[in-house]
């Protein structure tokens, strides 16, 4: 008797052994279908990994798999070692990482109602023993939702006693998950065609028809849809055609096309330059060696990395393997995107959160089917359902948007690392201002460090000019938005016909309301963060949980009428631009003007189409786009990142800042950079203006030596969250003191346990969050010490959860 392992979709730690359907099923069931089973009175979605190894010494006491949902697998068998090290590494259940690296929308969940019967309806005559019993008793039957607020209470014990007394009857209802493939009728003609008894519409469809099949493109069939567009008359007259044998009309699976509109700005590099072809000449070898090879490939701005990917991916075609890119978020994938279609057309699924879920889908199934061999997504493209990616590439690698911040916390570019050196792939990561921790890498020994020190055509890097802004006078004692110094460039690059960018990593109008009165600022009541002022919606808004109310100018703490909007966000700057440069066209590129992906490729094709003189944005212009026509970048207010409570605090602004900065002069004219700052002895921005990578990584080495933090030690973050502060505090508390208790048994691995302490956000969304950091040498010391800690402890119950957060980026 064959029996399968499964993993279930539920916070279990081991995977489950199933045995086979009862109706036996299709045979053998192939790995990575998804499957129903029943776990603990309930049906729930499971993932099936195979034949089961060990098997109980009866197996007749295994319950069977209840239903096989689906035909063709949903990964590839060549992925499930990868799950299972993902789990034990995050220590995270194994049934939820598939279910993270799956499209949403797959998971079918179980309803479950209580039905009375025939013996029950006798037994109790119509009379309920309890008034909760009511509808059941008397109406024959407790509906889904109450039976799910039922199941929480003790009272189901009750319902399962009489259901072993077979007095009510539980059933399980699966409701499917919402994602279908859909499908599109298609046209083709018959082999023998009859046309002489045709109507006259028959003959004008079949006109069109022909047509259309003499395209190419349509490889012998056309979609319906396409004919009806042309010939709205077409529909009736097909039903005829087929009836009479002339046509065939067929089921096909489409996509749903996520492209939209070709991005705009593509060019094709011809001859690649000496330093390109240094690192062509490096990469290329290990291509075909089929080994891990991980590269990490520092280029400046604008020195053509892009070409350097394009070139390895074609090799990697070449040889039958596929190609996984990776890129930040939405905004990066368009410029990347744009470049990776024009040159391989069909072979390119793009996985992204721009997707509706319906495209995700059918995206998954391309890849899957092996329509697809070129996968560029987004963070959890890193899962893509490629059964031999002999590439990898994580473009901006030092992003920290590659780490997921709720629920299973991992990070895309160190799981990226991590796949190609279970499927023997290369992987290239590549950055104008790599992290510390990579470049650490290619010291040790760990990484091959490939680099472009030019830019292409050997333009010049853009000139930096550093702002002070504390000796900038002003008359209301608030810090200047514009320089005299910014203004003037701001106007001769407008007078030069070019293009400039404003970059301020702040969204709204005002950054708070201060009370100058009681000297409060107002809060959003869940976050206990100040809340931003945003002029357009006539609304404050909290940026951490969405949460709005009315702008005021009473102070709700001690209802004076002084409060007053303070700092500066995009959308001020934007309106006092308007002042400066009356004559300038603007835009903005922010989450609050691009909400959605149309929204952001019409402002890059704007842009591009040179209807914009000043771009004013956050984070989103800094990185990845090519704007040949901006030749000044400012810099608004540069200090914006130093004050947070994180140790790559520095890094961060460091990196931001030259990526912004390497958006100027990416065309024929050089271009310039304008920092204002209130620091501009602050070591980061100093190095940022002299473009000094190699000083910040030495800097940074030597201030995380003497701490322990990565490189040199790696990080768990424990995160205790409630809704009660006390039972939080106390859970925090009674971690900690286990974890001091515990770390006299781990001798080696130099592990260290900090806290507990508030977290620096110390409430969020209405839940008081507490931290404790574990802190360790060796990672796998460090790793077993938590595990042992978090079952020691059993802190997770309905009071306050716990969530472990792994080599953390974001400490708030
Ligand atoms: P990066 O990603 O390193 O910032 P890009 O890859 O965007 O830089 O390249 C910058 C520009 O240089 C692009 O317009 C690209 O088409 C062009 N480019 C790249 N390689 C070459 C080459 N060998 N010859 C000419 N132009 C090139
Ligand atoms: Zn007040
Ligand atoms: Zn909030």
């Amino acid at each position: 008797m064959t029996c399968y392992e499964v993993a279930v979709a539920a916070p279990l730690f081991q995977t489950l052994t199933y045995a086979a359907p009862e109706d036996g099923g299709v045979s053998p069931i192939i790995p990575g279908v998804r499957v129903l089973v029943p776990l603990g009175g309930r049906t729930v979605t499971g993932y099936l990994l195979g034949a089961a190894g060990d098997l109980p010494d009866d197996p007749s006491v295994l319950k069977p798999i209840l239903e096989v949902v689906d035909e063709t697998p949903l990964f590839p068998e060549t992925l499930i070692p990868f799950y299972r090290w993902i789990a034990s590494y995050y220590q995270y259940p194994i049934g939820e990482v598939i279910k993270t690296a799956l499209p949403g929308g797959l998971t079918a969940a179980s309803r479950r109602r209580i039905l009375l019967t025939a013996r029950g309806k006798d037994f109790f005559g119509g009379i309920p023993p309890y008034p909760w019993a009511e509808n059941l008793i008397v109406k024959g039957e407790l509906t889904a939702a109450a039976t799910r607020k039922l199941w929480r209470t003790e009272l189901r014990r009750v319902c399962e006693k009489w259901q072993k007394e077979e007095l009510v009857s539980i059933v399980e209802e699966v409701s499917r998950g919402a994602v279908r493939s859909r499908t599109e009728t298609c046209i083709a003609l018959a082999e023998s065609r009859e046309f002489a008894l045709l109507t006259p519409s028959e003959r004008k469809s079949c006109s069109i028809l022909s047509d259309l099949l003499g395209d190419e493109k349509n490889h012998g069939v056309v979609p319906r849809r396409q004919l009806i567009e042309i010939y709205p008359g077409a529909g009736r007259a097909l039903k005829g055609l087929a009836a009479k044998g002339v046509i065939i009309l067929s089921e096909r699976a489409v996509y749903r096309d996520p492209f939209g509109e070709t991005p705009p700005g593509i060019h094709r590099a011809v001859t690649l330059t000496e330093e390109q072809q240094a690192v062509m000449d490096k990469v290329l070898p290990s291509l075909d060696s089929r080994k891990f090879n991980p590269f990490l490939l520092h280029g400046v701005t604008g020195s053509g990395k892009t070409e350097i990917y394009l070139r390895a991916a074609a090799a990697t075609l070449g040889n039958s393997r596929s190609v996984l890119v990776l890129v930040p978020e939405i905004a990066l994938a368009s410029h990347l995107e744009g470049q990776f279609v024009a040159r391989f057309g069909e072979r390119v699924a793009l996985l992204h959160s721009g997707l509706s879920s319906g495209e995700r889908f059918d995206q998954w199934m391309r890849i899957v089917r092996g329509d697809a061999d070129v996968v560029i997504g987004a963070r959890s493209a890193l899962f893509a359902p490629l059964r031999d990616p002999g590439l990898i590439i994580v473009d901006e690698e030092h992003e920290s948007a590659y780490k997921q911040e709720d629920g299973f916390r991992y990070h895309g570019r160190d799981l990226a690392v991590l796949r190609a050196s279970q499927q023997n792939s290369v992987v290239i990561l590549g950055s104008a201002t790599p992290s510390v921790s990579s470049f650490y890498h290619t010291e040790t020994g760990k990484y091959r460090l490939l680099t472009l020190t030019k830019r292409i055509e050997n333009r010049p890097l853009p000139e930096i000019e550093m702002v002070d802004l504390r000796k900038i006078p002003t008359v209301s004692g608030a810090p200047p938005l514009f320089s005299p110094q910014l203004v003037a460039a701001l106007k001769e690059t407008l007078a030069a016909s070019e293009q400039s960018l404003l970059f301020l990593n702040r969204r709204g109008y005002a950054n708070l309301m201060f009370c100058r009165s009681c000297g409060q600022s107002i809060q959003c009541p869940n976050c206990r963060v100040a809340m931003t002022v945003h002029r357009k919606r006539g609304k404050l808004l909290c940026h951490y949980c969405s949460s709005t109310r009315a702008v005021t100018r009473h102070c709700p703490l001690c209802q004076s009428d002084q409060v007053a909007g303070m700092g500066f966000g995009t959308e001020r700057i934007e309106d006092e631009l308007k002042k400066i440069l009356p004559s300038a066209r603007t835009g903005r590129l922010d989450r609050d003007t691009c909400a959605n992906r149309r929204d952001f490729l019409a402002m890059l094709k704007a842009m591009h189409n040179n209807e914009i003189d000043v771009l004013v944005g956050t984070q989103i212009i800094a990185k990845g786009h090519h704007f040949p026509r901006v030749t000044l970048v400012g810099i608004v207010w540069a200090d914006a990142g130093l004050g947070m409570p994180d140790f790559r605090a520095g890094e961060r602004t460091f990196q931001l800042i030259s990526q912004v900065g390497g958006r100027a002069g990416r065309g024929e004219r050089p271009g310039r950079v304008i920092i204002q700052t209130h620091q501009p002895d602050h070591d980061s921005i100093r190095l940022a203006e002299k473009n000094d990578f190699h000083g910040l990584y030495q800097q940074e080495l030597k201030l995380r030596r003497g701490l322990g933090y990565p490189p040199f030690g790696r990080l768990i973050n424990l995160r205790i969250e409630g809704e009660r502060e006390d039972s939080v505090i106390e859970a925090a508390q009674r971690i900690a003191q286990a974890g001091h208790d515990l770390i006299k048994q781990y001798k080696t691995g130099r592990i260290e346990l900090l806290g507990p302490a508030p977290a620096p956000m110390a409430m969020l969304r209405g839940r008081h969050r507490w931290q404790v950091l574990l802190k360790g040498g060796d990672c796998d010391s460090l790793h077993r010490f938590c595990a042992h800690l978090v079952r020691e402890t059993k802190i997770r119950d309905r009071l306050v959860s716990v969530s472990i957060d792994v080599d953390p980026e974001n400490m708030m």
